[in-house]
């Protein structure tokens, strides 16, 4: 932006622009200029109108609104040209070209971005170049040519030294990230991204912050990596809702719509593109639009709520055939088609599926193909020819295939097995079955993975571990014991819910109670810090207490998380020589047995199937324990014994401790049972609860002996390996 900073105010008037408080920017301007006027200053009333058509182009791009583009041209067209002097008229003409380019006049936009080309050129001014070949970029743009656009871009980037006009810079990369997210090559987003974040923090230039952190979405989004694109696009989110920058708010509305789609979460899904739908409808071009309610559509079809899929489906399509936009079109038709087939109104479903074909004979391999190819092989076997049904299924699955739409290749193998044992031929519904059944375990597997992910952390019980088994077994049986199906459904569905309420834990532990938490923490810290000199000795303490029981808290959260994400991972059971194992753990406890005088003597254990890294801990939670709890006055002495069984291993640890009432020995390995008060014996009770599962997962079995007062012994069992010896 160059508006020479006659009056003072103006330079107000420039940092309400750059933090974007554009009520506020105008407000300054409009009193510049009426002073200039007052004076009959006629440099300084220009430049003044200028910027005030700058700031209603800006409004008009955050908002949508044709009203602001219109006062952005009252403006300038009030304004003289040849009274414009040396300095004014290169920024007259990046504004008009700017004005042009949002209101897609590509002609003029390209015309004045040209004039402001030479005109710089000749004055060799480094920033005039720049911002006109930015210029000319967009115009590229708006004419879809990427390439040049970001050859433009990159060949403006060279005219910039390194610390010169920083803000400019960040204009261009991002600029650069809007044209490779639009060629789909996002290699560069994340660096340019992160360069753009650092200046416009620095400079307090929000809005290319907000567009910045919104490219690393993207970017994080591609790599798969929902985690960080949620981040980022939250983020964005907040800050362009407080400018009002309505069009990137939408933005990232649509996007987080559509990554929680990708995490099978579909309730936050549809809440984000609702919000899109309802509040910033004015902002959304629509091709956007006929895209999302298509996606509105399939949430719902996905939760089965048909009535509202058919909605949303339908308005798609009404959409689609306004603007003629035929792939659109053809989708909708298709997913229309799906939906009668489902609703068993054949004839309806039939229309659909012809006039998609229609439109699709022209777009090649698309994903409404993939579907529409489905509903005739739905119709043709509704019609009695399984001939044609198993052809159009079998070239189905090539085409889900090439479009990547799993779950359409998962329902052509459904029905290729169906259709087969409708026909009785068993071995070709076999085959399918097989395939089906690999490929939908795969899907199921992903899908929970993803949910999971969505919450950050896995709650994976040893329960929970026996569902998906008995998924996974039910599912192999399956090829064979075709009538078996009901069944798989059924453990689908309890899966299904198994990951609910694995999310709904993993939400409450990780969001609803640390956060809030970590709030009373610091602001509790902030509080005794700013009065701690004002504070009486009663007072204080209460503030000691208010500390304390927060740490305690988050001790007990994080105890927590570590038992729900216990063996989370797909690991697999190695050999693991357990005499290492010990040795690991006792260089761990090194410092408390060396303080407590510990003796500890073990036999030679054998080498079992586990993991190392639970093993240690189950190692380390038992023999700390043993110190922990022991005798006041005695010295701690642990021995740790192997026996070998028929089918297991056996080990045993016992020391010379406390020991624990008979009552009390199954609650111990239940999360937060303690018995004893915090001050006599630190400690969470999470411990043993944690060696549980680990056993659990290991396949062993763990119980305590205890002869109380005397001391406890702690016993553990692995089945043995086949083919190692101890
Ligand atoms: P924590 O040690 O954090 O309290 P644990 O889950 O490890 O939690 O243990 C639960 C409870 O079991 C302990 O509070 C203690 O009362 C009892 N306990 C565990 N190990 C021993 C032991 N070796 N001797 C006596 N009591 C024990």
């Amino acid at each position: 932006m160059i508006i020479q900073s006659i009056n003072p105010s103006l330079k107000n008037a420039k940092i309400s622009f750059l933090q974007k408080d554009l009520n506020a920017a105008l407000d300054s301007a409009q009193t510049i200029l009426n002073q200039a006027e007052e004076n009959d200053s006629l440099d300084e009333s220009i430049s003044s109108k200028i910027f005030i058509a700058k700031i209603y182009c800006t409004k008009g791009r955050y908002v949508g609104g044709d009203q602001y583009f219109f006062k952005a041209f009252e403006v300038l067209d009030s304004i003289d040209e040849s009274s414009i002097n040396e300095r004014g008229i290169l920024d007259f003409f990046l504004t008009k070209s700017e004005f042009y380019s949002l209101k897609k006049d590509v002609g003029r936009a390209q015309k004045y971005a040209e004039l402001a080309f030479q005109k710089s050129q000749k004055e060799d001014n480094t920033s005039g170049i720049v911002q006109s070949l930015l210029a000319k970029v967009e115009v590229f743009m708006l004419r879809n040519q990427f390439t040049e656009a970001a050859d433009l871009t990159n060949k403006s980037l060279t005219f910039l030294k390194e610390k010169e006009e920083p803000i400019l810079k960040a204009k261009a990369y991002n600029l650069l990230c809007k044209i490779r997210i639009k060629q789909q090559d996002y290699n560069e987003i994340l660096e340019y991204g992160k360069e753009v974040l650092a200046i416009s923090q620095e400079y307090g230039d929000i809005e290319k912050e907000i567009i910045a952190t919104s490219n690393l979405g993207v970017y994080y989004a591609t790599r798969l990596d929902y985690k960080s694109a949620i981040e980022y696009f939250y983020s964005s989110l907040e800050k362009s809702k407080v400018i009002q920058f309505d069009r990137q708010t939408a933005q990232n509305l649509i996007n987080l719509g559509t990554i929680y789609a990708r995490l099978f979460n579909p309730q936050e899904s549809l809440s984000n593109y609702q919000a899109v739908v309802e509040k910033y409808d004015q902002v959304l071009v629509d091709t956007t639009k006929t895209i999302i309610f298509n996606n509105i559509g399939n949430i719902h079809f996905e939760e089965k709520s048909y009535e509202e899929s058919k909605k949303h489906f339908q308005k798609s399509l009404a959409l689609a055939e306004e603007i003629k936009y035929t792939e659109m079109i053809a989708l909708a038709l298709a997913h229309l088609g799906k939906l009668s087939c489902e609703e068993n109104d054949f004839g309806m479903a039939m229309s659909y599926a012809d006039r998609a074909n229609e439109l699709l004979e022209d777009l090649g391999d698309v994903n409404a193909k993939s579907i529409n190819i489905l509903n005739f092989a739905k119709l043709a076997h509704h019609s009695g020819d399984f001939e044609t049904a198993i052809l159009h299924l079998k070239e189905g699955i090539e085409i889900s295939k090439k479009v990547r739409n799993e779950e359409n290749e998962i329902a052509c193998y459904r029905l290729l097995a169906e259709f087969y044992k409708d026909k009785k031929d068993f071995e070709n519904a076999f085959q399918f079955k097989s395939l089906y059944a690999e490929k939908q375990e795969d899907y199921l597997k992903k899908q929970r993975n993803r949910q999971i992910l969505d919450q950050e952390i896995t709650f994976a019980t040893r329960e929970k571990e026996q569902q998906i088994e008995a998924l996974t077994q039910a599912n192999q049986l399956q090829a064979m014991l075709l009538k078996k199906q009901e069944e798989v459904e059924r453990a689908n569905e309890q899966l299904t819910q198994a990951n609910e309420e694995l999310k709904q834990f993993a939400y409450v532990a990780s969001h609803d109670l640390k956060e809030p938490l970590r709030m009373i923490g610091s602001y509790t810290q902030i509080i005794n810090r700013k009065f701690a000199s004002e504070l009486d000795e009663n007072t204080q303490t209460y503030f000691h207490y208010v500390t304390d029981g927060v740490e305690r808290m988050n001790n007990l959260l994080d105890g927590l998380l570590k038992y729900a994400t216990v063996g989370r991972g797909a690991q697999e059971l190695k050999v693991i020589d357990l005499n290492d194992t010990l040795l690991i753990c006792q260089a761990n406890l090194r410092l408390l047995i060396g303080e407590t005088k510990t003796k500890l003597e073990a036999d030679k254990l054998p080498s079992i199937l586990g993991i190392g890294s639970l093993l240690s801990q189950l190692f380390q939670n038992l023999i700390s324990n043993a110190i922990k709890f022991r005798n006041k006055d005695t010295i701690p002495e642990i021995t740790i014994r192997s026996e070998e069984k028929e089918t297991e291993y056996l080990i045993s640890i016992k020391d010379n401790g406390i020991g624990i009432k008979e009552e009390y020995k199954e609650r111990i390995f239940v999360i937060f049972q303690r018995l004893h008060a915090k001050t006599d014996y630190e400690g969470t009770g999470i411990g043993l609860a944690i060696c549980h599962k680990i056993m659990q997962r290991m396949g062993g079995k763990i119980w305590v002996e205890s002869e109380y007062g005397e001391g406890s012994t702690f016993f553990f069992t692995f089945p043995k390996p086949v083919g190692i010896s101890s």
